[in-house]
């Protein structure tokens, strides 16, 4: 069974909402996660102190960086100038990026792939950026929702294009481990900006190249 869920985006951001797509929170780095997970685990009826516990604490806490690590990531620096004028006014796609993320109620992985198209007005970005684009947003305490929304919303901030459109598949580990179980459901969200939200045949244009069955949408 799929769950299809469809998330439309506001078009035309205001100053404010746009400074929020790039702003990043800051994490404090004088709490230490090591101290408290040594207490989770004795919490759990486990021993901190054997063998196979006890640098669990030290490893977690650098596992748990790593996996928010797009907190303190900065977008300029990795764009880094990759911008260019291009006279190309066709649908620029990159499909199928892997994405791994954590889901912010549960802390539990959610990963899938994520489809980004966009209609270049005169820019265009190097299309490995993309996918870092995608890094910087999915390795954060998120909701595939607004995983999907804050990719577009920086691609149209960076490119100034004529549209974009974001579609993420995803499989949450917190409804196939625990809860429902159903460990075969997988929901789909897209976020879809400019001429992917108001033109219809542009929009199925894109879902029938990343595969999708227009109808879902
Ligand atoms: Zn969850």
């Amino acid at each position: 069974m799929r769950k299809v869920k469809v998330t439309t985006s506001k078009e035309g951001l205001g100053e404010k909402e746009r400074a929020t797509v790039v702003e990043l929170p800051r994490k404090s780095k004088s709490i230490s996660i090591a101290s408290h997970m040594e207490e989770i685990i004795a919490a759990l009826g486990e021993d901190p102190q054997r063998d196979g516990l006890i640098r669990t604490p030290q490893r977690v806490e650098k596992a748990l960086h790593f996996l928010t690590s797009g907190y303190t990531a900065d977008i300029g620096e990795i764009v880094n100038g990759a911008l260019f004028d291009v006279k190309y006014d066709e649908v620029v796609i990159v499909r199928d990026i892997e994405f791994f993320s954590m889901c912010e109620h549960h802390m539990l992985p959610f990963f899938g792939k994520i489809h980004v198209a966009y209609l270049p007005d005169e820019k265009v970005i190097g299309l490995s950026k993309i996918p870092r684009i995608v890094d910087v947003f999915a390795r954060r305490l998120q909701i595939q929702e607004r995983l999907t929304q804050q990719i577009a919303e920086t691609i149209q901030e960076l490119l100034n294009p004529r549209g974009v459109g974001v579609i993420c598949e995803a499989r949450h580990f917190c409804m196939m481990m625990r809860g429902v179980e159903k460990q075969h459901s997988g929901a789909i969200t897209s976020a879809m900006l400019g001429a992917f939200r108001d033109d219809k045949e542009t929009r199925h244009e894109l879902l029938s190249l990343v595969g999708q069955r227009s109808t879902a949408l």
